[in-house]
C-alpha cells in the first residue's frame, strides 16, 4: 500500500521490500502463477493497470491525493485503499484470487478484510517490525507509533502463514508478537545473480564512476562504498566518522581513498544527505566523500563492482539485500552486526561484522577488509561463494510452498472441542 514496485528502489520509501515483491511476482509468473499487486496511486498519470512483466500486473488505487501523504498518513487511507480493492474485485470473475500475501503492516490491515471475505489464505511479510526498530533507534530516529504496533500485532494474530527472512525475524515474531509457531516460516530472500556478477573489468567499472564523482579512482585507490536510502537507521554517518578516523590514523591513506554515497533521502532525520554534507565538512573529509544519485540494475552492479568493501552499518535492518548484491559482485561486506546482517553476511569468510557502531571500531573493520589487500582478495572470494546460495528462484519455491500449505490447512476440516 505505501510503495508501489514500479518505484526506484534507493530512496523516499521504496527499498528491499520493492525489489522482493518484484522478484518474486516475476519467478512466480515464469512458473504460470499469475500475480497482482495493488499499489496506491501517487500520480495523475499512472494508468489504472500497469504491466509489470508478463503475468504480472499492477493495480494502481485510488486511496487519498496522489502527492502529499507520508507514510505515516496512510493509516488513514486503509478503507479508501480497501473500497478500492473491492471495487475492483466487483469487475472480476468470481475466485479472482487464490491466495493473499501481504507485505509491510499496513497491506496486511488490508490482506486481513481480503481474506475473510474472499476466502483464501492470507500469508503475510512484515518486512520491519515496530518494536525491533524501537529498540534500536538511531539518533534523531522518531519511535514507530503505537498504532502500528497494534496494528501489527492484529496482523500477526490474523495471518494464516507469516513469512520471515530470518531466524531472528522469526523468534522476534514469536517472542515480540506472540506469533504462533506453527504459521511461522522462515525463507531467505534472494539475490539477483544474472545483474550481480563478479567485475571482468574493475578498472573499467571505476574510470565510468570516477568520471561521474569527480574523484581519483585509479587501481590503487580505496574506494568505499555506502548503498541505499539515507535516513538515520541506515547510519551512513558511522562510515563517514570511520573514513576520517582512517585518515587520522593514516593521513597518507587521504589522496587514496573515495566514500561514495549512493542513494536518496527517506523519512526525516540526522542522516539526510544535507547533514551528511555537513558532517564530511565538520569531519574536514569533503575531498574524499562523493554523493550520487540512485540508480538501477548494471548501473548498480558497477558501484559495487567499483567498490573494495560495501558498509552496511545499520542499526536496525530485517535483511540488507545491498549486503548480498555487492557480495554476488565480488565485494567484501563490513556490516553491523544486527538483525539478519549476520545471514547475510558470513563473519570472516565474505565480509566483517562490527559488534558497535564507533568511529574506531569501524575503521578497523575497514582498513581490514579494504585496505590490508591480501585479506581484501580472500574476502572477495568468500564473497562470490557466500552469495551463491541466496536466490530469487529459491525464495519463490518456498513462498508458493507456503501458500500450497496455508491453502491446504484452510480446507482441512477444523477440529471440533466437544
Ligand atoms: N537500491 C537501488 N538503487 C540504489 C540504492 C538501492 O536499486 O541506488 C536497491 C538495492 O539494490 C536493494 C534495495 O534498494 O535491493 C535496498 O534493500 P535493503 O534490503 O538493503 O534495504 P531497505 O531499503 O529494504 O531497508
Amino acid at each position: 500500500m505505501h510503495t508501489s514496485p514500479l518505484a526506484q528502489p534507493g530512496t523516499g520509501d521504496a527499498g528491499g521490500m520493492n525489489v522482493y515483491v518484484v522478484q518474486t511476482a516475476k519467478e512466480m509468473a515464469r512458473r504460470g502463477v499469475e500475480v497482482e499487486i495493488f499499489t496506491r496511486q501517487t500520480a495523475s498519470d499512472l494508468p489504472p493497470v500497469a504491466e509489470l512483466a508478463p503475468g504480472v500486473l499492477v493495480r494502481h488505487v485510488v486511496a487519498g491525493p496522489f502527492g502529499g501523504l507520508g507514510k505515516e498518513d496512510l493509516p488513514g487511507q486503509l478503507c479508501a485503499f480497501t473500497a478500492g480493492v473491492l471495487r475492483d474485485e466487483a469487475r472480476q470473475e468470481p475466485g479472482w484470487f487464490d491466495v493473499v500475501h501481504s507485505h509491510y503492516w499496513l497491506s496486511g490491515q488490508v490482506g486481513w478484510l481480503l481474506r475473510d471475505r474472499w476466502g483464501v489464505p492470507l500469508v503475510h511479510t512484515a518486512h520491519t517490525l515496530a518494536k525491533v526498530k524501537n529498540a534500536s533507534l538511531a539518533v534523531g530516529d522518531t519511535p514507530e507509533p503505537l498504532g502500528r504496533v497494534v496494528g501489527e500485532e492484529q496482523v500477526v494474530a490474523e495471518a494464516d502463514r507469516l513469512v520471515a527472512s530470518t531466524p531472528a525475524e522469526a523468534e522476534a515474531l514469536i517472542e515480540l508478537y506472540d506469533a504462533d509457531p506453527e504459521a511461522v516460516r522462515t525463507v531467505a530472500p534472494g539475490v539477483d545473480l544474472a545483474t550481480f556478477t563478479p567485475s571482468r573489468d574493475r578498472a573499467a567499472a571505476r574510470a565510468a564512476l570516477s568520471r561521474e564523482a569527480g574523484a581519483r579512482m585509479g587501481e590503487d585507490d580505496v574506494v568505499l562504498a555506502f548503498v541505499g536510502r539515507i535516513q538515520p537507521l541506515k547510519a551512513p554517518d558511522v562510515l563517514l566518522r570511520a573514513a576520517a578516523e582512517m585518515i587520522a590514523r593514516r593521513p597518507d591513506l587521504r589522496s587514496r581513498l573515495t566514500v561514495l554515497v549512493v542513494g536518496g533521502p527517506s523519512g526525516s532525520g540526522l542522516a539526510q544527505p544535507r547533514v551528511l554534507v555537513d558532517l564530511a565538512e565538520e569531519l574536514g573529509i569533503t575531498d574524499v566523500v562523493r554523493f550520487l544519485r540512485p540508480r538501477a540494475g548494471a548501473a548498480l552492479a558497477e558501484v559495487y563492482r567499483a567498490a573494495d568493501v560495501v558498509a552496511v552499518p545499520s542499526h536496525s535492518e530485517s535483511f540488507g539485500l545491498v549486503a548480498l548484491e555487492a557480495q554476488a559482485c565480488g565485494t567484501p561486506v563490513v556490516a553491523a552486526a544486527v538483525g539478519g546482517l549476520p545471514v547475510a553476511v558470513s563473519d570472516g569468510r565474505s565480509g566483517l561484522l562490527v559488534d558497535d557502531h564507533s568511529a574506531g571500531s569501524w575503521a578497523s573493520a575497514l582498513e581490514r577488509a579494504a585496505v590490508d589487500r591480501a585479506t581484501r582478495g580472500r574476502l572477495a572470494a568468500g564473497a562470490i561463494e557466500h552469495a551463491q546460495a541466496f536466490s530469487w528462484d529459491r525464495t519463490t519455491d518456498a513462498l508458493l510452498a507456503t501458500y500450497a500449505e496455508a491453502a491446504a490447512a484452510r480446507l482441512a476440516p477444523r477440529e471440533v472441542a466437544v
